[in-house]
């Protein structure tokens, strides 16, 4: 059984002017890293790396992971997950005379690979500690011989560690650590069938933790065949603001949907606009159609090649572009605190997206407002959304665009909202439950 705890102590008062990145905040009220009883060698790069408390993520994970359990890590980008799954392993590291490697982390891309072992060598307990990074594109050469003299971590994209597994240049046999990080974007980009052959690879004897930003059904599946008894550490700072934002949603036919756009926009005026569509195809279309009556307007997905996805998300974060639409995926990592509307041109299939997409306006305290288009179709998704948020979204209206009720499926016990009645000739409907009631238990735990 998966068990889960939600931190509601996350800080929030964090000054707004600080660009360093929003979530971590070395003097929040986390636990002090000299209190985690440590090893000193470890203690001591600890605070030369200028860490003093823990982050939340942090404070939640490495007592649990210290202990030994499989641990889920559930946070934003840039809350500290990397030290958060490092520290626990390095505090268990000895001088040893084994090839190696006795630790993995698989991520999905270069860029993280080399940020992460950056991060193991910041931390490592003693200058014997050796970390191979491995990753597509570049370096078999170099990575081919440091594997050759022995390591204790191994940090790699699924694919490259793969063909290393495949030439014999790499073996598993004494990995007792497994780390899957920014797990959710490595099953987005195709990595499952690469991390499961991976995982059936290490012994059985070892610890798993995953962090992720998400945890997707996908994700639940990969956690029951690989993982024991996980606990669930769900830090997700989004279900802490979401109280500050202002919801609403407004019925519109498909059809009108670009037209209510452009409404929304005159009426709101953002500061900074996001803008989420379903797919990738769809963030194109809405762009050619947005450009010539927005000409600030952008689009990032994941068919873009990284380089102009970087480009464009540096004209976000500096405010130069004023308005972004975006996937899912492709919004994963956006720390952009000037966020002061997020639009739901789409509302997102899986239910979860919801509260990650919202959260990124209200950022540090700041209030946000975000605005779903809602097909007449689409009330009982709109419905489900509400369950998962704990509370209703406000209809709003626009010239010429009246909120009328979507279709719902399951009644809320609203006391504005009028019940259905039976239609003659049909059963009558079961009685209504409290919907909230009835989902407290499974949801509680996450508001
Ligand atoms: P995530 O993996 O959650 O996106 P990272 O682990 O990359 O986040 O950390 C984000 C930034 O925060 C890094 O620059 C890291 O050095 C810094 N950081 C992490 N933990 C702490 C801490 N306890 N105190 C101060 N800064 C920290
Ligand atoms: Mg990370």
């Amino acid at each position: 059984m998966e068990s889960t705890i939600s931190d509601r102590s996350l800080p929030t008062d964090i000054d707004s002017t600080d660009n360093s990145p929003p979530l971590v905040n070395p003097a929040a009220n986390g636990t002090p890293y000299r209190d985690l009883r440590l090893m000193k060698p470890l203690l001591d790069a600890i605070e030369h790396a200028g860490y003093t408390n823990c982050t939340p993520v942090q404070s939640a994970v490495i007592p649990a992971a210290l202990k030994g359990l499989d641990v889920i890590g559930q946070a934003q980008t840039g809350t500290g997950k990397t030290a958060a799954f490092l520290v626990p392993f390095l505090n268990r590291w000895r001088p040893h005379s084994l090839k190696g490697p006795i630790g993995l982390v698989m991520l999905p891309t270069r860029e993280l690979a080399m940020q992460v072992a950056e991060e193991a060598v910041k931390l490592a307990p003693s200058s014997k500690f050796r970390t191979v990074s491995v990753y597509g594109g570049t370096g078999m050469q170099r990575q081919l011989s440091q594997l050759a003299s022995g390591c204790d971590l191994v940090v790699g994209t699924p694919g490259r560690i793969i063909d290393h597994l495949r030439r014999g240049t790499l073996t598993l046999d004494h990995v007792r650590y497994v780390v899957l990080d920014e797990a959710d974007r490595m099953l987005d980009i195709g990595f499952r069938p690469d991390i499961e052959r991976i995982l059936r690879r290490c012994p059985d004897k070892r610890q798993t933790l995953l962090m992720s930003a998400t945890v997707p059904d996908e994700i639940k599946r990969l956690v029951n065949r690989y993982m024991k008894d996980p606990l669930h550490l769900s830090l997700s700072p989004t279900n802490l603001t979401v109280d500050k934002i202002r919801q609403t949603y407004i019925t519109v036919d498909k059809e009108k949907k670009f037209d209510l756009l452009l409404k929304v926009i005159e009426r709101e005026k953002p500061r900074q606009c996001l803008i989420f569509v379903e797919r990738k195809r769809w963030a194109d279309d809405l762009l050619r159609k947005m450009k010539p009556h927005v000409p600030s307007t952008y689009a990032i997905h994941g068919d873009l090649p990284q380089s102009q996805r970087e480009k464009i998300m540096a004209g976000f974060k500096s405010g130069k572009v004023t308005y972004l639409i975006a996937t899912d995926v492709a919004s994963r990592g956006i720390d952009v605190n000037g966020i002061s509307h997020v639009i739901n041109y789409d509302l997102p299939m899986d239910i979860e997206n919801y509260v990650h997409r919202i959260g990124r306006t209200g950022r540090i305290g700041k209030d946000g407002v975000a605005i779903a288009f809602v097909t007449p179709e689409e009330g009982s998704h709109l419905t489900e959304i509400e369950i998962v948020i704990n509370r209703l979204i406000e209809p709003d209206s626009i010239e010429g665009f009246e909120a009328s009720a979507p279709k719902r499926r399951r009644h809320i016990d609203d006391p504005d909202e009028p019940r259905p009645q039976p239609v003659e000739g049909e059963p009558p409907a079961e009685p209504k439950k409290a919907v909230f009631g009835k989902f407290k238990k499974k949801y509680s735990s996450r508001l």
